[in-house]
């Protein structure tokens, strides 16, 4: 019997390989006598595992020298306070810009304000975060410790598929993303960031495991109250053991890289041939929903998410339905599960349904969903 989809936004599914390879390796790793989860963080084999998660995840990501790469801890809600912890005190009022484009940025505003002197530089609330306010109109000051932003808002369904240009936009400090939820599904351009942090169960491994990757000049300025587990600097100079480090997270997201580095898709390999499929994936999928009468997605098409895709099945009236107990959201999410398309619900804050298609999702997935979306409005 071949596993369901699986479309949760997070924990989410995990390539099968790796979860066969865990399996296989859970009594004995490569003829050690013992598990990963049994062994100490300081032992040899387990130096091996760190050392090549973090070579790998360098050239998956082509992370150049100057940044620091820690496997950190505590989730991205942690480090929405970690990382003014570690920044804010770059700047003598501690001065730190958001640009608000959904959830989670709103979030990492409300906890930074705990720690800094913070000014939403744009929202996109007014628009119900359907759309990324242009760069252009953001009202960035010029004199911060960083400006923050969620390069993919997994709740909202929008991505930033070009990150600003902060420099050009008259703004010399760094920039933060979290990237969590589509890290790996696309390369990065460095010359526009200063750190970038995400937790690990979207698209990388275990909850609970955080990367944080950040460049070395931005380091040691951690505020008095920053925990010193969680003082960059130091994790950095202790090489992601400040204390015992998220051992079995750690292998399972090193796997994940090897996986990532064997996948091919005509000529591209790891995050580019990741790409390509993101992009298949999500073109096949937004595609049925726009053709169809009954699913509408909301999202400026320019600010689409190829990650998660929230869509609404619409009412005889024409108009969405938001209400997640609607008999009509019942009988589909039924049906889903029943073909074994799991985990379709949409967000709470936002209702209806969401397909998050990330890096371990094969394009059968989605044509087994996009076929399942036209048998349901037939039926409809
Ligand atoms: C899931 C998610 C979070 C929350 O992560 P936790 O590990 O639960 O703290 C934060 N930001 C984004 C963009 C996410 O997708």
């Amino acid at each position: 019997m071949a596993r369901p989809y699986n479309f949760s936004a997070g924990p989410a599914a995990m390539p099968e390989a790796v979860l066969q390879q865990a399996a296989a390796e859970m009594l004995d790793w490569h003829g050690c006598g013992m598990g990963v989860m049994e062994m100490s963080h300081r032992g040899a084999a387990f130096g091996e595992i760190l050392e090549r998660a973090e070579h790998d995840l360098r050239t998956l990501l082509a992370i150049p020298d100057h940044f620091k790469v820690l496997f950190s801890q505590g989730g991205a809600l942690a480090h929405n306070a970690i990382v003014p912890m570690n920044l804010a005190g770059r700047h003598p009022r501690r001065a730190i810009d958001v640009v608000v484009t959904g959830a989670w940025s709103q979030k990492s505003a409300q906890e930074a304000a705990r720690y800094g002197d913070v000014h939403v530089a744009a929202s996109g609330e007014p628009a119900r975060f359907t759309a990324i306010p242009a760069p252009a109109t953001w009202a960035l000051r010029r004199d911060v410790a960083y400006v923050h932003l969620c390069s993919n808002e997994t709740i909202h369904g929008v991505e930033f598929h070009t990150l600003p240009d902060l420099r050009a936009l008259g703004c010399d400090a760094p920039l933060v993303i979290d990237f969590s939820s589509h890290v790996l599904s696309r390369p990065i351009d460095w010359s526009r960031v200063g750190l970038a942090f995400g937790g690990a169960q979207k698209n990388v491994g275990p909850a609970g495991l955080t990367l944080v990757i950040v460049r070395e000049d931005l380091l040691g300025h951690a505020l008095p109250i920053c925990p010193s587990v969680f003082d960059y600097q130091r994790l950095a100079e202790a090489h992601s053991m400040a204390n015992t480090p998220p051992t079995y997270a750690i292998y399972i997201a090193g796997l994940v890289f090897q996986w990532l580095l064997a996948q091919r898709e005509g000529d591209r390999t790891g995050v580019a041939a990741m790409e390509a499929r993101a992009i298949a994936r999500a073109q096949r999928l937004y595609a049925a929903i726009d053709g169809s009468s009954l699913y509408v997605n909301e999202v400026e098409p320019a600010a689409r998410s190829r990650m998660n895709i929230p869509f609404f099945l619409r009412g005889d009236d024409g108009k969405p339905l938001r209400d997640p107990s609607h008999p009509r959201n019942a009988a589909f999410l039924q049906g889903a599960q029943a073909r074994g398309l799991l985990q379709l619900k949409g967000h709470k804050s936002v209702g209806g349904m969401r397909a998050s298609l990330y890096n371990a999702m094969p394009m059968a997935g989605v044509e087994a969903l996009v076929e399942y979306l036209r048998d349901f409005e037939r039926g409809a």
